[in-house]
């Protein structure tokens, strides 16, 4: 807890500015400049914006947390599990929403 009262929840920033919060896609052109614009479901934000979105998604996100419980030090360890998890939902989001 801070002095606000507010827990303080570590988060991984990693891939928060090139992932689309909607379908889980990473990709670096997923960002242009200040804005993001996602290549599969064409979900636009602000570049800063959606990079929050993502960070306060992932502080109440279990299955991230366990990630990072199971490797705190092992950096690349983590980010590849992390890739992997968000590569299985986008996964799973093509097969519920097909493109149209
Ligand atoms: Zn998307």
């Amino acid at each position: 807890m801070n002095w606000l009262g507010i827990p303080h929840i570590a988060v991984d920033p990693a891939y928060t500015s090139k992932m689309c919060p909607k379908c889980f896609n990473i990709d670096d052109k997923n960002r242009k400049g200040k804005s993001f614009v996602c290549t599969v479901c064409k979900h636009e934000d602000d570049a800063d914006h959606n990079a929050a979105v993502n960070i306060g998604q992932r502080a109440f996100d279990d299955e991230v947390k366990k990630l990072f419980e199971k490797y705190p030090y092992n950096t690349n360890k983590r980010h590849a599990a992390l890739k992997e998890l968000f590569k299985q939902r986008h996964r799973s989001y093509m097969s519920i929403k097909p493109v149209a």
